[in-house]
């Protein structure tokens, strides 16, 4: 890469302190601003050892410095693509804040999207792990999407059956393709059925509802009763840096789910279509004594235990020396394996 001139848009060596949610210190060989499908043409000549796909940096731990290129997807956009008696269909760039986008259907009065209210992120990384919440995920509202396929140079459309969706999973992890950057999603988009039902089923909604004394929400308020109890639950990264829900919540075989519930009955346990049982990753890191402790200047959060904040200049390998002290703790009391959420790069 370093023998050809770099297009316009390209920098080198460049610092990535305010790029990830983590504030991890680190620096990129290059970092790309990529804002159009034209510029991803152009960087498909470019040859670069490695290459990663960067959104709003809430889902990635920086391990040091990042010896490629870096594409931080800034593609804008969000129109109305149609309407018929069924449902509104909508695309946003992959550039776009998933909030923002879930804030500007409901205000258009297209609801639908409302349980994904404040999710971190843009709407392309939104797809990778098939973002859920509240009993809602991506998916359940996903149309299409467009991807450049870096290396063969060309525009992919992606319908849901291509996408491979399953609990925060899709083709993109499946094949690798978020670690490799070679395949970039550029676009997403949406249909949103007018035959809108409320899904208020989670605890934690059901109860702010309650509190709200609102007994039949329209969607709007369904989005500012998620956005209140995700703001008391999870850190704001500006002043706590972190990046979410740092471990999935595992899914275990009916066998070992039933021994778990059997020898510890408190564990809220949900029980998947396919059999399996989807376990809550907090409870067994608070249950494991990692709640609201720290290990150097890195913690988990006091309110919530599924969360890896950054207590302060903290460093990448800081980070995984938590995570392994967690993961090893919840395998010893439970026999349960932790897997992380963010990318390691
Ligand atoms: P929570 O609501 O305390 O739930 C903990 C676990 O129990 C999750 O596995 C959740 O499943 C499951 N659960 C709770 N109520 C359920 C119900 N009525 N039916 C089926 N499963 C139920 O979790 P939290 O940590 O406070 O997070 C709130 C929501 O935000 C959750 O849905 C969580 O998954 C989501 N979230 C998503 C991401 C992401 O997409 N990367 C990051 C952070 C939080 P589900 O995970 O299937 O919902």
């Amino acid at each position: 890469m370093r023998t050809q001139p770099l297009p316009d848009f390209v920098s080198a060596d460049v610092d990535l302190a305010g790029r990830t949610t983590l504030a991890l210190p680190g620096r990129a060989a290059y970092v790309a601003e990529v804002s159009s499908c034209r510029q991803l043409a152009q960087l498909a000549s470019l040859r670069s050892a490695r290459r990663f796909v960067l959104g709003g940096g809430s889902n990635v731990v920086l391990s040091g410095d990042f010896d490629g290129l870096l594409l931080q997807m800034a593609i804008a956009g969000r129109e109305l693509l149609a309407e018929d008696a069924d449902a509104w269909y909508v695309r946003a760039g992959a550039g776009e804040s998933w909030h923002q986008l879930v804030l500007w259907t409901l205000a258009c009065g297209w609801p639908g999207l409302e349980n994904l209210a404040l999710i971190p992120g843009t709407v392309g990384a939104a797809p990778i792990q098939n973002i859920g919440a509240y009993g809602l995920e991506l998916a359940d509202r996903f149309q299409s999407l467009e991807a450049f396929d870096v290396e063969r140079g060309r525009l992919l459309q992606l319908d849901r059956a291509a996408c491979r969706f399953a609990y925060r999973d899709s083709v993109f992890k499946q094949q690798g393709w978020h670690l490799d950057g070679s395949h970039v999603v550029t676009s997403v988009s949406l249909r949103l059925p007018k035959d809108w039902r409320p899904l208020t089923g989670y605890a934690d909604l059901a109860a702010e509802l309650d509190h709200r004394r609102l007994a039949r929400p329209d969607a709007l308020q369904i989005a500012d009763a998620v956005i209140a109890v995700r703001n008391r639950k999870l850190p704001d990264p500006a002043t706590v840096p972190n990046a979410g829900s740092f471990f999935q919540n595992p899914l275990v075989s009916a066998e070992l789910g039933g021994r778990l519930r059997r020898d510890f009955p408190e564990l809220p346990c949900h029980v998947q279509p396919d059999g399996r049982i989807k376990i809550a990753a907090g409870w067994l890191i608070e249950q494991a004594g990692w709640k609201g402790r720290d290990l150097g200047r890195v913690g988990m959060y006091e309110k919530q235990a599924l969360v890896l904040v950054n207590r302060g200049g903290a460093r990448g390998s800081e980070v995984m020396a938590l995570a392994r002290a967690v993961q090893d703790a919840v395998r010893q009391r439970f026999a349960v394996e932790l897997s992380p959420e963010p990318v390691l790069l």
